[in-house]
């Protein structure tokens, strides 16, 4: 189950901020918090902190590869 983070719209809030939810995929987003009724909006959890999820080392951990033309043999190589 994927955690999302949400945060309120409107500041101040009686409630934790941001918050997070367990939500199963196809649920859809929260447009309220449950607790207080105030608008709230999600944050995308990639965007949090400095990691680079398109650095090389991310992409070869998630299973992608990357394609390099080679200049020198010509045509392309995995890295
Ligand atoms: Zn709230």
């Amino acid at each position: 189950m994927p955690i999302y983070e949400y945060r309120h719209k409107h500041e101040p809030s009686k409630c934790k901020d941001p918050f997070e939810v367990i939500a199963a995929i196809k649920d859809d987003a929260l447009s309220e918090c449950p607790t207080c009724g105030q608008p709230v909006e999600r944050i995308l959890s990639a965007f949090k902190g400095k990691v680079n999820i398109f650095a090389d080392s991310n992409l070869k951990e998630k299973g992608f590869t990357k394609l390099v033309k080679d200049h020198v043999k010509g045509g392309y190589r995995k890295v």
